[in-house]
């Protein structure tokens, strides 16, 4: 690290659990962000912040003046741009540093499991079960530790499935998904503006352990928050053995 680094993550390698060898794995990690809706916007942001080596940046949208509520990476003047574009101008703004790797598109299963197998980790910020499916499943099978979250209303979640272990639950033992009736859509639902930034900025608290390697935090667990009692609780997950996607 240089001198300008040393300034910059100071506050980072003062803690004992980092310290300068845990802000180098930082620098050289490389992070794969789906979705840059209201989760992705502060997960990015601290991520970027934090000196995450690589982000990238997947989301086939252009922000609307009615993301602005809660997608915080974006200004009323980034009304009509794609996202990806105007969430890497945004990041450069804060860290230059980052490299910022912007595609604008919606990820098919192939593509998911090609940047999930170049990722170190994975953060699942999309609005929609068939994404959340399709990315546990290559996480799954690419070996790379998944941090899931969610938000609607006032409720939201934030699990991590740790594939690099044997024996994790996968985001299908919690969720079977042939169970599902109905889908409730954040596009179509409420959801309360600072949850988002609380479940968003809660995955990228976790990322960052699992790229330093610090075991303690949500591996196999789940956190459920409710930001009208604010009443937030942990619970552990178990796998499913008969779970369609990571049974035997
Ligand atoms: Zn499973």
């Amino acid at each position: 690290m240089n001198d300008q680094q040393l300034l910059r993550y100071g506050r980072h390698i003062l803690l004992p659990e980092i310290g300068i060898e845990g802000q180098e794995q930082l620098l050289k990690a490389k992070v794969l962000i789906i979705g840059l809706g209201g989760l992705g916007s502060p997960a990015a942001l601290y991520l970027a912040a934090s000196g995450v080596g690589q982000l990238t940046l997947c989301d086939h949208d252009t922000v609307d003046i009615s993301n602005l509520q809660r997608q915080i990476i974006y200004r009323t003047s980034s009304v009509g741009q794609p996202k990806v574009a105007s969430a890497k101008a945004a990041l450069h703004e804060i860290n230059p540093e980052v490299e910022c790797i912007a595609l604008e598109v919606r990820v098919d299963t192939e593509r998911l499991h090609e940047l999930a197998g170049q990722a170190d980790v994975v953060l699942d910020c999309s609005d929609n079960f068939a994404t959340r499916y399709a990315i546990n499943r290559a996480c799954l099978l690419q070996g790379k530790p998944l941090v899931s979250g969610a938000a609607i209303q006032y409720d939201g979640q934030v699990a991590v499935f740790d594939f690099r272990k044997m024996d994790m639950p996968c985001y299908n033992c919690l969720f079977p998904e042939d169970s599902l009736a109905a889908e409730l859509r954040c596009a179509t639902t409420g959801v309360f503006a600072p949850l988002t930034g609380i479940i968003g900025t809660l995955q990228a608290a976790e990322a960052l352990k699992l790229i330093i390697g610090i075991e303690r935090g949500l591996g196999g667990k789940l956190l459920t928050v409710n930001a009208l009692d604010m009443n937030i609780m942990r619970s552990s997950l178990s796998k499913d053995p008969t779970c369609s996607v990571c049974g035997k």
